[in-house]
């Protein structure tokens, strides 16, 4: 196996502007989400020790996008990042707009100078009076001080203007309803399927929410600086119990907003057989666990599934149909991984 394991190299990657991954244009038909893990680079959001916000916001991310990936058709996931580097809050807007994404979440951590402050809350853009939902905002757009001529950018963006109020008072008319309706969904199976407190779906004036022109929320998963919620955020059943609380959000949001495929869509139940998804690229296999999110996995990094199979763990692309899985092993011939292979 060719596989160097790389250590997420903390690098500035700036050769691409967005990952895309080819699918941006996608079939008009499907529901195109954009994921966007908050904070990046040299923001590193907020911190306890050497517990990072936008590590955890990342892994999320991914996570999700890769159970939806694997899990539901008719879905494109783009992400604004996909590995530790800075995107300005307008810019990642922007790039649901130009990708025409019907729903926009942006994956936070929350933090207060309290260690006692728990739980998870979801924020749709408003003009809540509640100081703390202020507060919270105020954090968030904080980083926006990190880009280049953000007085600039930001110009318009002043929550306590009345032009603003005005502004944000008609952008509530398009999409406030569908927002908060996936925040509620999101807050409910996270109050269901996790130990965190449930704050509530909540209005905030956030920089990131106030370009993107899609229903489109922030979720705050927990708070890095309480000790319970630090601790459950960053061990491995709090992250995959968070991340399949936002997949089952997102599948009840898309199922209630879409009207179905004649194939049935969603979660694929009886697929015909010709379109039975049996088949995966296997990249490569070892003895010992690479992580999933391990930057060796790259540009599949997020992607890849692990499969243990007799004492071996294999690292693969799929499932897909036979002649998509064609389609793919010839991408995936082109990228570092030469000698993947189909299985069944
Ligand atoms: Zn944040």
């Amino acid at each position: 196996m060719n596989i160097t394991r790389t250590l997420l190299p903390m690098v500035l990657t700036v050769f691409t502007a967005f990952s895309i991954c080819g699918t941006a244009a996608g079939q008009r038909n499907n529901f195109v989400l954009v994921i966007d893990a908050g904070h990046g680079g040299e923001d590193p959001g907020a911190t306890r020790g050497r517990y990072r916000e936008k590590d955890i916001n990342l892994e999320i991310a991914l996570s999700l996008g890769s159970l939806i990936r694997q899990r539901l058709s008719g879905v494109d996931v783009l992400y604004t990042r996909t590995e530790d580097r800075a995107v300005g809050l307008a810019a990642r807007g922007d790039f649901a707009n130009r990708a025409g994404a019907d729903l926009f979440l942006s994956i936070h951590t929350n933090a207060n100078g309290s260690s006692s402050p728990n739980g998870s809350e979801t924020y749709v853009m408003g003009m809540d009076k509640s100081a703390d939902n202020l507060a919270v905002a105020k954090l968030e757009n904080e980083v926006m001080r990190y880009e280049d001529n953000y007085t600039t950018t930001y110009a318009a963006f002043d929550p306590s203007s009345t032009e603003m109020s005005i502004i944000m008072g008609m952008m509530q008319y398009a999409h406030f309803e569908s927002s908060l309706e996936f925040a509620r969904m999101i807050q409910k199976r996270f109050a269901a399927d996790t130990p965190l407190r449930d704050r509530g779906a909540k209005q905030g004036p956030f920089a990131v929410l106030w370009k993107p022109t899609m229903p489109r929320v922030l979720v705050e998963m927990g708070f890095i600086s309480n000790d319970t919620d630090r601790r459950y955020l960053f061990s491995d059943r709090g992250k995959e119990a968070i991340a399949e609380a936002l997949y089952a959000a997102f599948r009840e949001y898309r199922e209630r907003n879409t009207t179905p495929p004649p194939a049935g869509g969603g979660e694929a139940a009886a697929p015909p057989p010709s379109v039975v998804r049996e088949f995966y690229v296997q990249l490569a296999a070892a003895r010992s666990a690479i992580p999933v999110l391990d930057n060796s996995w790259a540009p599949y990094r997020g992607e890849v599934v692990e499969r243990r199979i007799d004492g071996w763990f294999k690292y693969a692309l799929g499932p897909y149909t036979q002649s998509e899985a064609q389609a793919k092993l010839v991408e995936v011939h082109r990228t570092k991984f030469r000698e993947a292979f189909i299985v069944k």
